[in-house]
């Protein structure tokens, strides 16, 4: 068997173990077998490409190859394991930025390469060099847009840029001008190759990227998440036909359409419209600006709250972001214990994008220990809050604004859990500011709210120490709205 039908069977039982790696990361209890397949199929790639490498360049060259995989490796190592979970979009999407310059350099290797060896145009001859030109012109314009679109979804995501829709005047048409620009470009360039082509497609890719993402409002951050690491797939592929490599193009077209089908449903369980999201915001003209007077909000204390939490025939907790910030898992997980002792009804509703990541909450509230049973999804809860006496809002924002029913608002549409419906909404957070999608709030306002400033952690903290004074005194006026919610008055 020759070292080149060995490196071949070897890429073929490394995309077989992605493969099981995509199946075992769908369900959480196999996911960390969905690891160890994805590992192995990695390390037996990497060995079959240096084995395939170690033919056509020299000992300098091996060790330069090992030298720079284990400086890229002690990196991932180090970051990965530092990381903290709130943090780990802007992580990938600074990974996908590496995905899509790589594929930049190969492409832009695959065209000085090829115009500097006459003897490889010879090889290449006729058609074939058309369609290797054309293979540059693609992975280069893929690779830009999924390196810039990246670096801007890294900026927003670590709040080194506000995470706002850039709306330029004429949005839709730049982004349009950009693809027939990239059209004729590429056409050109099959035609007559140049650099100076090459550098204008790289340009107008680099640019369409930036304002693609760049016009993309924070509440749909998540999908824009996705869609990047579906286009990281894509230039992959891109790379893999150029490098003639059958793994690249495989590994590159599984990302590739497995993010593609990701942004698809999260597009579908966010009302939001999949061809407008990839496109940038399509069809999404500026919001009206919110000057509206939305009144004064309410402030409560930790003791009042616990009055009302013990008086409470049925509690649902909505946690968000700021839970995750603040830690506030544990103590959290902590009074939800006596409540139950106390024989109030206990559960969460959990928003499909609460958080920085998809299943944010359910994995801290697992670490927690809290049981599975009372954490419910937005759709399995949505109609309880009408029947609930109090709604504790635990650094939430977005995803509890009521703002989504306007249709004026920039997260017109979006499915949010109805707290405000319930008869008191204690909201936790540490000052009136917006949430990630930067919309205000007008659930801070309403009647049957109130907010209970302050890190989250140290308020449910000073909420169980209160409900030990409050049981001890077997209190029992209630401290909230003052009314009770029309569901359970005789209920
Ligand atoms: P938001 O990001 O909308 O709001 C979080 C709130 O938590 C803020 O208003 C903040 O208010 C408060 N907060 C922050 N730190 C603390 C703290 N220590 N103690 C108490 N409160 C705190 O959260 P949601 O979970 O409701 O929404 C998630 C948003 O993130 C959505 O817009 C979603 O689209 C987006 N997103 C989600 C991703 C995902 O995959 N899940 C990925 C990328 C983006 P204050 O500063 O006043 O304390």
């Amino acid at each position: 068997m020759t070292a080149s039908t060995a490196a071949q069977a070897a890429y073929i039982v490394a995309a077989l173990l992605f493969i099981l790696s995509l199946a075992g990361l769908s369900r959480h209890e196999t996911s960390r077998s969905g690891i160890a397949f994805g590992v192995s199929g990695m390390v037996i790639a990497l060995l079959a490409t240096i084995g395939l490498a170690s033919r056509s360049i020299t000992a300098t060259g091996i060790g330069l190859l090992f030298v720079a995989m284990l400086i890229g490796g002690g990196l991932g190592i180090w970051r990965a394991r530092i990381v903290e979970m709130t943090r780990m979009p802007e992580l990938i999407a600074m990974l996908h930025s590496f995905v899509g310059l790589a594929a930049v350099l190969v492409g832009w290797n695959g065209y000085l390469d090829v115009e500097a060896r006459a003897s490889t145009q010879t090889e290449i001859a006729g058609s074939l060099l058309r369609i290797h030109h054309a293979e540059i012109v693609i992975g280069v314009f893929i690779g830009a847009v999924t390196f810039t679109g990246s670096v801007v979804a890294y900026l927003k995501l670590s709040a080194r840029i506000r995470s706002n829709p850039l709306m330029l005047p004429g949005k839709n048409l730049l982004n349009v001008g950009a693809l027939v620009a990239f059209a004729v470009l590429t056409v050109w360039f099959v035609v007559h190759p140049s650099l100076a082509l090459l550098i204008a497609v790289t340009a107008v890719a680099l640019a369409l990227g930036w304002h693609l993402v760049a016009s993309i409002g924070g509440g749909d951050m998540p999908v824009v998440v996705s869609m990047l690491n579906s286009y990281s797939g894509w230039a992959a592929a891109a790379s893999g036909f150029l490098l003639n490599n059958n793994l690249l193009i495989i590994t590159g077209a599984l990302v590739g359409s497995s993010g593609a089908y990701l942004s698809y449903i999260m597009c579908l369980a966010m009302n939001r419209s999949f061809l407008s999201v990839i496109a940038g915001g399509f069809g999404i003209e500026a919001a009206s600006t919110d000057d509206t007077d939305h009144g004064e909000h309410r402030e409560t204390s930790a003791e009042d709250t616990a009055a009302l939490l013990r008086d409470a025939t049925s509690v649902i907790i909505t946690p968000g972001y700021g839970m995750a910030v603040a830690q506030a898992q544990y103590p959290v997980a902590e009074l939800t214990r006596r409540l139950r002792e106390l024989g109030v009804q206990v559960r969460f509703g959990i928003h499909p994008v609460a958080g920085r990541l998809p299943g944010h909450m359910n994995v801290l509230l697992a670490e927690a220990k809290v049981p599975y049973d009372i954490v419910l999804e937005m759709d399995e809860i949505n109609e309880d809050f009408v029947r609930t006496s109090v709604v504790l809002v635990i650094g939430a924002n977005d995803t509890v604004n009521p703002a989504a029913t306007d249709p004026d608002s920039p997260i017109a549409g979006m499915p949010v859990l109805r707290v405000w419906e319930a008869a008191d909404v204690i909201v936790f957070k540490r000052s009136m500011a917006t949430g990630y999608a930067g919309v205000q709030n007008p659930l801070f306002f309403r009647d049957n709210s109130q907010m209970l400033f302050g890190d989250a952690k140290d308020r449910v903290e000073d909420i169980l120490r209160a409900l030990g004074t409050v049981a001890a005194r077997g209190e029992s006026g209630r401290v909230g709205s003052g009314r009770d919610h029309p569901a359970l008055v005789g209920g």
